[in-house]
């Protein structure tokens, strides 16, 4: 990320090679329990804040982390104004204001908050709507909830890992779950396939 305040920036703009290098050794450390590649690193598998082992394999298929918890003026500090508003204050970003509408390629969306990817590229559908939306999260990554702001009741998701919201599920989406996350772009990032994930945001 060249600019961590403005996550949202991340793509379509490629983050130079030297930048993904880095976040690719910064990651690996934390990536493996044994010590021996953290230890040619000179770094502590546990050098992460509060101890923790969070841990982000380049496949995504073992993840395990913990809750991060941080305070909303945290979070104002670190995000973009409109990040901010869509993620911790449950706003709405504007239809078709998102570059990621039309992003077709394969990767993963991240949380743009915390980098926990929420969801696959290959879940991504075009719904007409004016907000990237997609028919099925990765397993155990959005929790959802009640929201009642337009007096309808609508179930609200979240990232499991900050609590950042993201947006709204609908049962209208198509095959196979038939259902419709509609997401404030804002609130993602995009990491293309076959570029490293960057190391869960602490
Ligand atoms: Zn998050």
């Amino acid at each position: 990320m060249k600019n961590r305040r403005n996550t949202s920036s991340l793509n379509p703009a490629r983050p130079s090679f030297e930048r993904r290098k880095f976040f690719a050794l910064a990651a690996l450390p934390l990536a493996l329990t044994a010590g021996s590649v953290a230890a040619k690193f000179g770094l502590s598998p546990n050098s992460s804040r509060g101890n923790r082992m969070e841990t982000e394999p380049a496949s995504d298929g073992a993840l395990t982390f913990t809750k991060l918890e941080r305070s909303k003026a945290e979070w104002r500090e670190l995000l973009s104004p409109d990040a901010y508003d869509v993620l911790f204050r449950a706003g709405t970003e504007r239809p078709w204001s998102s570059a990621f509408n039309d992003e077709k390629r394969d990767g993963k969306f991240i949380c743009a908050a915390c980098y926990l990817p929420l969801f696959d590229a290959s879940t991504k559908f075009d719904s007409g709507t004016g907000w990237p939306s997609f028919f099925q999260p990765i397993e155990g990554r959005v929790v959802t909830s009640r929201d009642f702001k337009l007096l309808v009741p609508r179930t609200e998701y979240h990232c499991a890992r900050c609590g950042g919201h993201q947006g709204h599920v609908f049962n209208d989406g198509p095959r196979p779950t038939g259902k419709r996350y509609c997401n404030n772009g804002v609130a993602l990032a995009f990491v293309p396939e076959g570029e490293a994930l960057p190391a869960l945001r602490t």
